[in-house]
C-alpha cells in the first residue's frame, strides 16, 4: 500500500492536505515537530478528527541553532519560516522516509498564503533546500505547480489534488465543512516565533548573549518580566505563582533568587553573572513588585537557588519610570 508522511503543524492546512491524500486510499502518518517553540498539542487534536496516527519528533536542539541565524531570514517577527519548513521536510526525507517505509511527503503550504515564506520562488527554495524535492507534495495547492513524480507515475491522483491560492481562506473552511473538522486553531497560532512579544526578548537574548544560548534561556523567555541590566546579567520577575513553579523547575545553583522579607510579593531572579551593584538592582526590583513598593524602605532576603535565604539587604524599591528603560517588551 502506497505511504505518506504529512507534516502536520496543528493548523487546518496541514490536516487538510492529509485528508486529501487519505481519501485518496493511502496511509498516513502525521507527523508532528516538537522545538523550543512549538509542540505536538494541535497536531494530536487535528489528527483525532481525521483518524490518522500521530508521530512526535524532537528536533529542539537542531531548531534552535537555526533560528539563531537563518539561511534566508526572518519573517514579520524572528520566525524563519523557510529554513523551519526546509529543515522539518529534510528531517522526513533523510530519516522518516525509510524509518516509515513511506513513499512521500505531504505538507499543507499553500501558494502565496504568506507573503515571504509561500511564494512560488520561496516554496521551490524550501523544496530545494530540503534535499528530497522530488518527494514533496503540496495536494492543497498541486495544480498551481508542475506534476510532482508522485502525479507522474499515477500513486496519486492529480485530479483530486487542489489549485488553492491566496491569502483567503474561505476554500479551507468550505473544505473543513465538508470534512466534519470544527475544532481549529487560527494560523501559525502555536509557534512562538510568530508572538511579537516573545520575539522581542528572543531578539535580544540573541543579540546581547555573549555564549551560545541553550534551550534553558528560550525557555526562560516565556516567563515573567525580563529586564536586561547589563552585558552579563538578566533579571526575571514571576508575575503569578504559576510562573514561580515553572521558573523553578527552569532554575539551578548558579541562579540567585529573591524575595522581600516582610511583605508578599514575587520571586525575582538574576541569571548571568552579576555585580554587587546589579544585585542590589535586582532586589530593588524585587521591592517593586512587592507589596511593600510604596515603602521608603524594605528589607529584601535572597540567596542561591536551592538554599536557603540568609542574605539580606536594605532597599528602595524601583518606581515604574526608573524600571521602564531595563524592561524587554
Ligand atoms: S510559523 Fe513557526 S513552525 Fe511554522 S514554519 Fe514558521 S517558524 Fe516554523
Amino acid at each position: 500500500m502506497t505511504k505518506a508522511l504529512a507534516m502536520i503543524s496543528g493548523g487546518l492546512d496541514s490536516i487538510l492536505a492529509a485528508k486529501l491524500i487519505k481519501d485518496q486510499g493511502i496511509e498516513v502518518i502525521g507527523i508532528c515537530f516538537k522545538s523550543h517553540f512549538f509542540g505536538p498539542q494541535n497536531a494530536y487534536k487535528m489528527a483525532e478528527q481525521i483518524d490518522i496516527p500521530i508521530k512526535v519528533i524532537d528536533f529542539s536542539k537542531d531548531h534552535l541553532e537555526m533560528v539563531k541565524n537563518p539561511k534566508h531570514g526572518y519573517g514579520k517577527n524572528m520566525n524563519p519560516c523557510i529554513d523551519c519548513h526546509a529543515m522539518m521536510m529534510n528531517y522526513c526525507g533523510s530519516k522518516l522516509l525509510s524509518e516509515f517505509d513511506a513513499d512521500f511527503i505531504i505538507t499543507g503550504e499553500v501558494l502565496n498564503q504568506r507573503p515571504m515564506s509561500q511564494t512560488k520562488a520561496s516554496l521551490d527554495i524550501v523544496k530545494n533546500e530540503s534535499g528530497f524535492s522530488e518527494k514533496i507534495l503540496r495536494p492543497l495547492c498541486a495544480k498551481n505547480l508542475l506534476p510532482t513524480e508522485m502525479e507522474k507515475s499515477g500513486m496519486v491522483d492529480r485530479e483530486r489534488l487542489l489549485d488553492i491560492s491566496g491569502r483567503s481562506r474561505a476554500r479551507q473552511m468550505e473544505l473543513a465543512k465538508l470534512f466534519n473538522i470544527n475544532d481549529y486553531p487560527s494560523p501559525a497560532g502555536g509557534c512562538k516565533l510568530t508572538d511579537p512579544s516573545f520575539s522581542n526578548r528572543l531578539k535580544e537574548l540573541v543579540k546581547n548573549n555573549k555564549g551560545d544560548i541553550c534551550g534553558r534561556e528560550v525557555e526562560l523567555l516565556k516567563l515573567g518580566r525580563h529586564f536586561r541590566i547589563s552585558e552579563n546579567a538578566k533579571i526575571i520577575s514571576a508575575r503569578t505563582e504559576v510562573e514561580v513553579n515553572s521558573l523553578k523547575d527552569l532554575l539551578n545553583s548558579n541562579d540567585i533568587i529573591f524575595m522581600a522579607k516582610d511583605f508578599n510579593g514575587s520571586m525575582t531572579v538574576i541569571v548571568g553573572e552579576p555585580s554587587e551593584e546589579e544585585i542590589e538592582f535586582a532586589a530593588k526590583v524585587t521591592g517593586r513588585y512587592s507589596k511593600g513598593k510604596d515603602e521608603e524602605n524594605i528589607t529584601v532576603k535572597y540567596g542561591n537557588f536551592d538554599e536557603p535565604l540568609e542574605k539580606f539587604i536594605e532597599i528602595k524599591p524601583f518606581s515604574d519610570d526608573q524600571l521602564i528603560k531595563y524592561l524587554i517588551k
